[in-house]
């Protein structure tokens, strides 16, 4: 059958808008389209395929796999799932883990597990805490939490109970948190809204203020988990560890999986019969998830994270003082995040796609920053060269702007 990409307006609900092209196949950090071009992918299937594409690895646990076992519900536990659980328990704070299939999942779970937690305590114990920005999922109950007015826009009634707040304000936290809140939930790294970490006192003011009020303390760490940060888990780096944490897009490597990890007692809330999901913890899933984390959680691999992160660092600055569209990066380790200059304000699709045209493929986080989330192990060689492939992009546009204003 012959599919391209105007199939798509064809078959597809439209709620989404993909490139011009359409990819065939994968290597590494390479991705080659239905023309046989090929792409550096900078963008890492946003956040997800951390060892880049088809790591002989992960396609030997899939395959061995598929060939002895792929799915029993969870009327029966499996071993690939036990596992991973172990290894997730085993290099976290966590003592229990809940398999899901996605982010959104986990932390739909995570939040109904909170809402369990506080209604035991007292019946008005359910003020959820999150913050403007924040994105946790596209169900109903995350876009809710999640800090995007545009996401829960058109689908009212939304669910009741959640306060929200600037992110990074310590006093806005401090006078928002009672004995009615039952959860503070943040990203260590505010991904979808603009690459922005937590100040290391914001996520000690909101340790702190949890166990004050008997609140949870959640981090969503789907999209700064697994090793992007330079440590497995971005809250290892600001060494304050949450009561649940919920865990997906890399974690699987580009296999749908998710995982709420919590300490014992969180757990306990979270009974027989409370919750559940048909595939979370499927045997496909958790045998991939489990090469994933023995690749990984690797002190040479992270501290490569963070050389490889500095190479990005100092090349989109170099391209930002010399062009002058972006202001300096920021993020934490493979997280990373250009704000656009002011004269370049909410342009950063333009750069996304002048530079997909020179064959490098990047993301936005919002109109005004330019995104890259590349695999965890891309070489110094293609780092360099979809550097200069972005430039090369960035370049036609600053060309075309001043042509425009001549
Ligand atoms: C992507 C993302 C989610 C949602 O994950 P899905 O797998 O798309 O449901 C939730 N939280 C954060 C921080 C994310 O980046």
């Amino acid at each position: 059958m012959n599919v391209t990409r105007s199939t798509f307006n064809e078959v597809m609900v439209p709620n989404y808008q993909p490139a011009d092209m359409v990819m065939v196949r994968g290597e590494g950090s390479r991705v080659w389209d239905q023309a046989g071009r090929d792409y550096i992918d900078f963008a890492g299937g946003i956040a997800v395929t951390l060892l880049g594409h088809c790591h002989p690895k992960l396609v030997h646990a899939l395959t061995e796999q598929a060939g002895k076992l792929w799915h029993l519900s969870n009327v029966m536990t499996n071993e690939p799932a036990l596992q991973l659980a172990t290894k997730l328990v085993n290099a976290t704070f966590a003592d229990r883990v809940f398999f899901c299939n996605s982010g959104a999942e986990a932390n739909e779970a995570a939040f109904k597990l909170a809402r369990r937690y506080g209604n035991g305590i007292s019946p008005t114990k359910n003020q959820i805490i999150s913050f403007y920005n924040a994105f946790h999922g596209r169900t109903l109950f995350t876009v809710s939490v999640g800090g995007q007015a545009k996401y829960t826009q058109g689908f009212e009634p939304i669910p009741a109970g959640i306060t929200h707040l600037p992110f990074n304000d310590v006093a806005a936290l401090e006078a928002a948190v009672s004995e009615n809140t039952c959860a503070i939930v943040l990203e260590p790294i505010q991904g979808e809204g603009g690459i922005m970490p937590a100040t290391p006192a914001f996520i000690a003011a909101a340790r702190r203020l949890a166990d004050q009020h008997r609140a949870l303390l959640i981090f969503d760490e789907v999209q700064s988990g697994m090793g992007r940060s330079g440590h497995l888990y971005a809250y290892q780096h600001y060494g304050v560890a949450p009561d649940v944490l919920t865990s997906a897009k890399g974690l699987g490597g580009g296999f749908p999986i998710g995982a709420m990890l919590c300490t014992k007692a969180a757990a306990d809330v979270l009974a027989f019969g409370t919750h559940g999901s048909t595939y979370g913890g499927n045997p496909l899933a958790c045998a991939v998830g489990e090469a994933v984390i023995d690749t990984v959680n690797d002190p040479a691999l992270l501290a490569g994270v963070l050389h490889r992160a500095q190479l990005f660092r100092d090349g989109l600055d170099s391209i930002g003082r010399r062009y002058g569209v972006f202001t300096p990066s920021r993020g934490l380790g493979l997280l990373i995040g250009a704000p656009m200059s002011d004269a370049w304000k909410g342009r950063a699709k333009d750069i996304v796609n002048a530079a997909m045209a020179h064959g490098v493929w990047t993301l936005v986080a919002g109109p005004d920053v330019l995104r890259m989330a590349p695999s965890l192990i891309i070489s110094e060689a293609d780092i360099a060269e979809g550097l200069r492939r972005l430039e090369a992009g960035v370049a036609d546009l600053v060309g075309t702007a001043k042509a425009a204003a001549a």
